[in-house]
């Protein structure tokens, strides 16, 4: 802060001295005087910030979600921004430290959300088409400020967030803005705008003359290929994704859209610079090609059969079944859930998520949030046990799997000691009742607490 001033005062000086001039003159004396004294408050300052004394909370819970197990007899000590201490209270409290009491509740860490679009709302108040080609920047900004706040009070402290849709790198600007505190939301784990094959993605223009503005960046030939993930990569993009196969089929069915080769081209091009590349993908075949080139997670996997989910288990390849996206898109073309018969499209999901559970296939809680309502996150993990999945290992995939999954093991995930303080309280036991989940009484998110009980 100083250090300018004293260049510039320096750079005076020398330039008296050239001139030949009185070097100090009286004014010269009162600036250094000045100086001096915003620089020894300055100083001041520095060293009481330094020795400051480190802030501790401790959070006394009736049980610990640690991540993998539930733990019971456990506490959790904070200091600053970072877990201290997790385990039974065998250590001495450091003095000074805020107590707080949670009876009756479990502590876990920050769910993450594995697959959000903060810049799309329900598609049953608007079109995804009208959303891309009506609602302006501002708009769709305006909307994701508020999700983003919806999305961490309902404790999600991170989200991947696999697409603008149409918004650009906004997500890199929105990012930004929770980092630096400006409005309240997750970590953002970005996309920015994916990549699609020419003339594959939407909206679909009414006339073969008019070119419509696409959800997603559209590419032809391996040039283009490389020229976007560079491009993303330079905006800000954490992650790459690539639709692996899309409804353009001469009857609107779903078909591949990259081949083997430039699928293994992107993530060719992305994995050097040390992101990962995640794929869309809903036939056997997109899924086959997206898990043969390497890509870490493949999102939707509805088409999965015994031979792919074996393929992504062997590779390593993550799913992330957004099983809410589709319950939701039913509803909202009529299927009144509990009454009427259940859609084909739901009975079809729900056994291709059982088989990849039987095989092992490592499974991502993320839900396609923005094709339901931002900060209802949870309602993907109350259907992956509707269907199927142990409640614990559902706690488990939105805490410490997606934190593995998508490369953060190191700083979230985790009740344990040194990674970040981004924890939630909920009432009850949501190991025994997944509903549980949705009774948020904490959030803290890099040691700043956002609830309170
Ligand atoms: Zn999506």
């Amino acid at each position: 802060m100083s250090l300018p001033i004293f260049i510039g005062i320096t750079q005076t000086l020398s330039f008296s001295k050239r001139k030949g001039r009185t070097l100090l003159c009286p004014c010269h004396y009162s600036i250094i005087m000045k100086i001096s004294f915003l620089f020894l408050s300055f100083l001041i300052a520095t060293i009481a910030n330094a020795q400051q004394a480190d802030k501790y909370i401790l959070l006394k819970p009736d049980r610990v979600f640690d991540g993998e197990t539930m733990q019971t007899g456990w506490v959790v000590l904070i200091k600053n921004n970072k877990i201290e201490q997790a385990g039974a209270l065998m250590f001495k409290l450091p003095a000074g430290t805020e107590i707080i009491e949670l009876k009756g509740m479990t502590l876990l860490p920050g769910l993450i959300e594995g697959h959000s679009h903060l810049f799309l709302h329900p598609y049953n108040e608007t079109s995804w088409d009208d959303q891309v080609l009506k609602e302006s920047r501002a708009e769709r900004t305006a909307r994701a400020v508020n999700h983003a706040k919806a999305t961490l009070m309902a404790g999600f402290t991170t989200v991947r967030d696999l697409g603008t849709e149409g918004a650009m790198y906004d997500d890199v600007g929105l990012k930004k803005a929770i980092e630096k505190g400006v409005i309240p939301g997750p970590r953002m784990i970005v996309a920015t705008r994916a990549i699609v094959a020419k003339g594959t993605y939407g909206p679909k223009s009414p006339s073969p003359d008019v070119e419509l503005p696409q959800g997603a960046e559209e590419v032809a030939g391996f040039d283009e290929l490389s020229k976007a993930v560079r491009s993303q990569i330079g905006h800000g993009a954490d992650v790459i994704k690539v639709y692996a196969d899309y409804r353009y089929g001469p009857n609107g069915e779903a078909l591949p859209t990259f081949s083997q080769l430039e699928l293994e081209w992107i993530v060719g091009n992305a994995t050097s610079s040390g992101r990962k590349v995640v794929a869309h993908a809903s036939t056997a075949e997109g899924m086959k090609r997206a898990a043969n080139a390497g890509i870490s997670t493949i999102e939707h996997g509805d088409g999965g059969t015994e031979e792919v989910f074996k393929l992504m288990k062997e590779k390593n390849v993550a799913l992330c079944p957004t099983l809410a996206a589709g319950d939701a898109i039913q509803q909202y073309r009529g299927w009144k859930k509990g009454t009427d018969p259940e859609p084909q499209s739901i009975t079809n999901k729900k056994k291709s998520f059982q088989l990849a559970l039987k095989l092992g296939v490592t499974i991502c809680m993320g839900g396609d949030v923005g094709v339901f309502t931002h900060g209802d996150n949870a309602r993907e993990m109350e259907l992956m046990v509707e269907y199927g999945m142990k409640t614990i290992d559902v706690l488990k995939s939105a805490t410490s799997t997606n934190a593995d999954v998508f490369g953060y093991g190191n700083k979230i995930g985790r009740m344990k000691k040194d990674l970040l303080a981004d924890i939630i309280a909920v009432e009850g036991d949501p190991s025994a009742d997944i509903k549980n989940i949705r009774k948020i009484k904490l959030v803290m998110k890099d040691g700043m607490i956002y609830k309170t009980p």
